[in-house]
């Protein structure tokens, strides 16, 4: 499974697919998966390429979610090995996207395989969704895929995402869940003025500070569980002409709030407008929420995966939620039970990313096992 493996992430690495540009990853992809009796769709949204696959019929439905997207590969001159060559050396796989995530991507194709090879009557259905849109705006991609499969009333049971989830060793860290991300642009109004007129002036930064000093302490929660506490980091700050005599009319004020469970994006907003009016502050808000929060809660996806990856490397992993958003977001919201699991994390987006050969093959058979775990009783 292995050899299989790490030869089709080299076929995929050398496609330079920088987001949202595919290259012809999914086309690989759905040459294979056609041969062995998947139903192919394409789902493109504008320049988007997203591919669904599926094979069997009926409940559950157990799918891989990937992306063949990369992130650009930064100053080139910087790597040992050319971004896009796929080089082995030794136990290790380079390139862009050998760990984020060309490489887990391989491995849940070549798991999904050999199962559907071995078990053609397999129990419920076998699924990949596959978009060429996740690091970049992600506005294309698996969220608009979801967006089809939930008016057709089609349904995903259980997910496995393949992002890179491992911290230190393969198998140490499988996420459950992930934090919800909302960002809002305030901008705080006073009047402009002459700094030796302030009674014909109203300054915003004046104003804005003890409601500043409230945002940035408030505690939203106390975490649980499976999340840390909430937390709102102040990203932007600015006002002023850059002229020393000048109180500025406007001040401008970005933040970003990762948040669990504990809380909605509704109650976030309300609380902030509550401190404003507090304050007495004239002001204007824009909110981006870009991913609502999610949970998988122990149950038969957890339970499946935690055993796979017991047995395939005698190792329990720690069941976590950290990290940034992940299209795990769009697809929970149908309902699914969600889990990411992947290899090492520590090189992705960086100069020589690179990803342990004997990892991808472990992958493989963790993914293997999972639908054996998830399908065969
Ligand atoms: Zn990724």
């Amino acid at each position: 499974m292995q050899e299989k493996i790490v030869q089709l992430a080299q076929e995929l690495i050398r496609r330079p697919s920088i987001s949202p540009n595919d290259e012809g990853c999914q086309t690989l992809i759905a040459e294979r998966l056609e041969k062995l009796g998947f139903e192919i769709e394409w789902l493109p949204f504008n320049e988007t390429l997203n591919l669904w696959a599926k094979h069997g019929a009926g409940e559950p439905v157990v799918a891989f979610a990937g992306h063949t997207d990369v992130v650009p590969v930064g100053d080139e001159h910087q790597w040992n090995y050319p971004p896009f060559s796929a080089e082995i050396v030794g136990d290790m796989l380079y390139g862009r996207g050998a760990a984020d995530m060309k490489g887990s991507l391989a491995a849940m194709i070549v798991a999904a395989e050999e199962y559907v090879k071995a078990n053609p009557h397999h129990a419920g259905t076998i699924a990949l969704l596959i978009t060429s849109d996740e690091e970049a705006v992600a506005k294309d991609g698996t969220v608009r895929v979801v967006e089809t499969l939930m008016e057709r009333g089609e349904k995903i049971t259980y997910c496995m995402v393949g992002e890179p989830s491992s911290s230190q060793i393969l198998g140490d860290v499988v996420k459950n869940g992930r934090r919800g991300s909302i960002t809002a642009n305030l901008y705080i109004q006073g009047i402009q003025g002459h700094v030796a007129y302030p009674h014909l002036a109203d300054n915003p930064i004046h104003k804005a500070l003890p409601f500043l000093q409230e945002l940035s302490s408030y505690q939203w929660d106390n975490g649980s569980a499976f999340f840390p506490p909430t937390s709102l980091q102040i990203a932007n700050i600015h006002a002023g002409t850059g002229s020393n005599n000048v109180i500025p009319g406007e001040l401008y004020v970005q933040f970003n709030l990762r948040y669990c469970t504990e809380v909605t994006d509704e109650v976030i907003k309300q609380k902030v407008v509550e401190m404003l009016e507090k304050h007495g502050l004239k002001h204007r808000i824009e909110w981006n929420l870009s991913g609502k929060p999610f949970l998988t809660k122990l149950g038969k996806l957890v339970n499946a995966v935690v055993d796979s990856i017991k047995e395939i490397t005698g190792i329990t992993p720690k069941l976590e939620t950290g990290g940034g958003t992940s299209d795990g977001r769009f697809i929970a919201l149908m309902g699914a039970e969600v889990v990411e699991f992947g290899p090492l994390n520590a090189t992705i987006h960086k100069v020589n990313e690179g990803v342990s050969i004997e990892d991808l093959g472990k992958c493989g058979q963790i993914y293997h096992q999972m639908l054996v775990n998830l399908l065969d009783n």
